[in-house]
């Protein structure tokens, strides 16, 4: 018999009737002939209340508590899921991700997977059980609980699709699969049948959100294909996989945008080597992902450096680069900003030009001002004023004529 792993997001497991419908569907597949590994999210909004609460007693609350606390949500979900599929005469366990084995490396709240194990998941479907798997969370080499990022849920299914060596990997969401743009904020963008790794990859690097960054990462590295489709219909979602012909036809496959980004600067930093690779190697110990970068040329021996990290690490390098520029001959920490990242995907930019020019310009006759600039083979990202992302993203998707 082969094995299916089925993933449901938040959306998709939000009350106990959303919870009732997943569990009909799972007990469809176990009909159709499958051992079914089904990996959950927490309800929609819980896991955001929870990191509200904890925010409200402690301004930076340490991480290994926010793992401890956030993990809860995933853990009601499996109970509930369980319980439903036991109501449909299914025989079902539920496992946590330290029961999977899951077994995780790096820093709280942003742990990695080194190795799935599995638990006694393999002998649970071979006793025709269906196993319901906590998402977002495993467990480090020291006993304690971790998770990996928000919306890790995915991370989990496809490791443990890939561990399993699954015959399918599908991920269930609220959309019914991966689109040209976000559908809700460019209503005619398409959904696209296929998509390769690298791309996906951009988008969800990019700002859509719609898979986990990391999720692809993992996908791509190890090769497990899957598929992102509606938990609300029947339809073939979309196929992400290492190769999806005539890609090299499409100039630009998406748009993305990521509201995420706040901007820091600094000014006065001193024009000498070692300079900007001082504060970069600081971004790196702190763990923050640093993604736009701009340095204008110098004057009297200082220039200016600005970049950009997403929101969520933004206190975190604020508070690191502080102490090195107490040094005020280092430089100086300037105003930190919300910027919007619009970025435009496509492999066909390898082979043609003109990209950034129809881009640039799309956005210039909309009237809308781009603060910096990066590029990448395959994409070509903006930074604008958060009031402008959304309609630089339509604007963006109307340009490369990808609506319906
Ligand atoms: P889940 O809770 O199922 O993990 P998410 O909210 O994480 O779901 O991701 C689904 C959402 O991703 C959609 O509701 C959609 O608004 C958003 N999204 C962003 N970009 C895209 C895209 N290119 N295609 C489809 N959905 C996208
Ligand atoms: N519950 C976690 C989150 O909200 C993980 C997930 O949903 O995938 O980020
Ligand atoms: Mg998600």
């Amino acid at each position: 018999m082969s094995i299916v792993v089925q993933k449901f997001g938040g959306t998709s497991v939000a009350d106990v009737d959303c919870i009732k419908r997943v569990a009909k569907r799972v007990k469809r597949t176990l009909t159709e002939g499958n051992q079914v590994v089904v990996v959950v999210s927490a309800r929609a909004g819980v896991t955001n209340q929870l990191i509200e609460r904890a925010s409200a007693i402690l301004k930076n609350p340490t991480e290994r508590e926010m793992d401890v606390l956030m993990t809860c949500g995933e853990q009601e979900t499996i109970a509930l899921m369980t319980l439903a599929l036991h109501a449909l005469k299914v025989p079902a366990v539920s496992r946590t991700g330290w029961q999977a084995e899951i077994i995780t490396e790096g820093i709280h709240t942003k742990s990695r997977i080194r190795e799935v194990r599995g638990g006694d998941i393999r002998k649970q479907l071979r006793a025709g059980n269906v196993v319901v798997v906590a998402g977002f969370q495993g467990v480090s080499d020291h006993g304690d609980v971790t998770t990996f990022g928000r919306g890790g849920s995915d991370l989990s299914a496809i490791a443990l699709a890939g561990a399993l060596r699954a015959k399918s990997c599908q991920i269930f969401t609220d959309v019914e699969g991966v689109y040209t743009a976000d559908p809700r904020i460019v209503p005619n963008a398409c959904k696209m049948p296929a998509i390769n790794y690298e791309e996906m990859l951009e988008l969800a690097s990019s700002g859509s959100k719609v898979m986990q960054t990391r999720a692809v990462e993992f996908a791509q590295k190890h090769n497990i294909p899957f598929e992102v489709r509606s938990t609300f219909s029947n339809k073939t979602g979309t196929t992400v996989k290492k190769k999806v012909k005539s890609l090299e036809d499409t100039l630009v496959s998406g748009v993305a945008i990521d509201k995420n980004q706040v901007r820091l600067s600094i000014t006065e930093l001193p024009d000498r080597p070692g300079a900007a690779a001082a504060i970069f190697k600081i971004m790196s110990e702190t763990d923050v992902v640093v993604d736009m970068i701009v340095q204008n040329v110098a004057r009297n021996g200082k220039a200016n450096l600005t970049f950009t990290v997403p929101t969520e690490d933004a206190f975190r390098a604020e508070k690191a680069l502080k102490a090195h520029f107490l040094d005020q001959s280092a430089g100086k920490l300037g105003k930190s900003t919300n910027i919007a990242k619009v970025s435009v995907v496509g492999v066909g930019m390898r082979s043609h030009s003109g990209v950034a020019s129809k881009f640039f310009e799309a956005l210039a006759n909309a009237g809308i001002n781009m603060l910096m600039i990066s590029t990448s083979e395959i994409k070509i990202s903006v930074a604008v004023n958060p009031d402008n992302g959304d309609d630089a993203t339509r604007v963006a998707h109307q340009a490369f004529d990808l609506g319906k």
